[in-house]
């Protein structure tokens, strides 16, 4: 059917299949964030644009090309959110929970937006959880956060992916890596992508991260970090991986990944899934001791955000789709109609899913209904059945057809209930 008004470029509706999947994915990260500490926040969905563009940084690709920027009524500046960590951390110092003392832990879950070029796996609206750790510096924050993230593929029982894992360095000792980085790409410019030329001089280290084929060649033999970091930030590197290989976390060292801003440091991290293709950067994160000073504060933090229609798409789904409702009640005559939805709401009230024809079909047709949710339990009544106060239950699992008082059909329910609801 054409209808008149469709949905913009880049936004899409989530039909129930697939709410249904992410629900159930955002249900498992939340209890498993939770037992870590984490507890939720909500953020505003816009904020004032200068957040994003101190937050992010002016070189990033966010900040340059992809922010939804529109002038409100009164002809402020503001954006739709494309990340939730510069919220988090306005939300930490505006509300002074430094004072609190110890380490923040908070996590968020929502849309995020972006003007980018609609593809798959990339939206315009897309979906993000992710979580803060605010006031710890160590590297066992940074170790547990990577552990966190690991145990939830776990979890989820995805086997295929891999975190990698490196050090940016501080202040202190990227300075000279940049300088190295940035003679080493004068010398192989000629090779590098016209985007990457512009970037030699804007912001070496994004350089590193570009995905064009001839210029990961290039930078085979670049330069790499980890090799110019000073003692207190390769100490840090190092408690982190002999932390991660104490837990036994998976991960690779790969000096490749970078958040090209200054106050990124020290560690960063991303999490990689072949089987998502082109786009196959899955979570995200790092550590941004110098985040806060943009934003008139002082807190050290790291973090990471999972991509959850990316998430979505690599979790094995064979056992788990929506289950059919557990009940079917049928009116055979008008007169128990109204007694009919009754049922239905008790039942519903033992926390059972209960369907009901609410057309004034015939009993033949709700049969039907009830066959085509693949409903394993039916409860029949009419007339007849109502003067003698009992009900026909057909389960169709057992092949069997029993009447029922009305107190009876309460107490089976209310027994299943406790037994195999009991944790609804
Ligand atoms: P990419 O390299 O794919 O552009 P990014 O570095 O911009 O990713 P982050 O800002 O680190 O991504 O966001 C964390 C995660 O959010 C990504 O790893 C990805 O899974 C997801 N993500 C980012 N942008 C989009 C988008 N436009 N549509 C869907 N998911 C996205
Ligand atoms: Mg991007």
């Amino acid at each position: 059917m054409t209808v008149k008004i469709r949905a913009i470029r880049g936004f899409r509706d989530i039909p129930p299949e697939e709410a249904f999947r992410l629900q159930d994915i955002e249900v498992r990260a939340r209890k498993h964030f939770e037992r870590y500490g984490y507890h939720e926040i909500r953020l505003p969905v816009v904020e004032a644009t200068e957040l994003f563009a101190r937050a992010i940084g002016e070189t990033t690709d966010i900040v340059e090309k992809e922010m939804y920027t529109f002038a409100d009524r009164n002809g402020q500046s503001i954006t739709l959110r494309p990340e939730g960590t510069a919220s988090a951390v306005r939300a930490y110092l505006q509300g002074g929970w430094k004072s609190r003392g110890g380490i923040t832990k908070i996590y968020y879950s929502g849309p995020m937006f972006r003007y980018e070029r609609p593809q798959k796996g990339r939206y315009r609206q897309f979906y993000q959880m992710g979580l803060e750790a605010l006031g710890g510096g160590g590297p066992l924050v940074d170790a547990e956060v990577i552990e966190l993230l690991h145990r939830l593929f776990e979890l989820l029982e995805i086997n295929d992916i891999r975190i990698l894992v490196n050090s940016l360095g501080c202040g202190e000792c990227r300075p000279s890596f940049r300088g190295e980085l940035m003679e080493f790409l004068e010398r192989t410019s000629d090779e590098l992508c016209s985007v990457c030329k512009k970037r030699i001089k804007a912001n070496p280290l994004r350089v590193l991260d570009c995905k064009v084929p001839s210029c990961i060649e290039a930078l085979k033999d670049s330069p790499v970090m980890l090799d110019f970091l000073c003692p207190d930030c390769e100490t840090h590197f190092d408690r982190v991986t002999e932390a991660l290989n104490g837990l036994e976390v998976r991960y690779e060292v790969d000096p490749r990944i970078v958040r090209g801003l200054d106050y990124y440091n020290r560690t960063a991290f991303e999490a990689v899934c072949e089987r998502l293709g082109a786009q196959n950067a899955v979570a995200a994160g790092g550590r941004y001791d110098g985040l806060a000073s943009e934003l008139g504060g002082d807190v050290p933090g790291i973090g990471f955000a999972i991509g959850m229609e990316r998430l979505n798409q690599i979790v094995d789904w064979e056992n788990r789709t929506i289950s059919p409702p557990d009940y079917y009640i049928a009116a055979a005559t008008p007169g128990a109609r109204v007694p009919a939805l009754n049922i239905a709401g008790i039942l519903r009230g033992y926390g059972y899913c209960v369907e009901i024809d609410l057309e004034d079909r015939s009993l033949k047709a709700q049969l039907r209904s009830a066959n085509k949710f693949n409903i394993r339990s039916v409860v029949i009544m009419g007339d007849e059945e109502l003067e003698r106060g009992v009900l026909k239950l057909k389960d169709f699992d057992n092949k069997t057809q029993v009447e029922l008082s009305m107190d009876e059909l309460i107490q089976n329910a209310a027994n299943r209930s406790r037994s195999s609801k009991g944790d609804a």
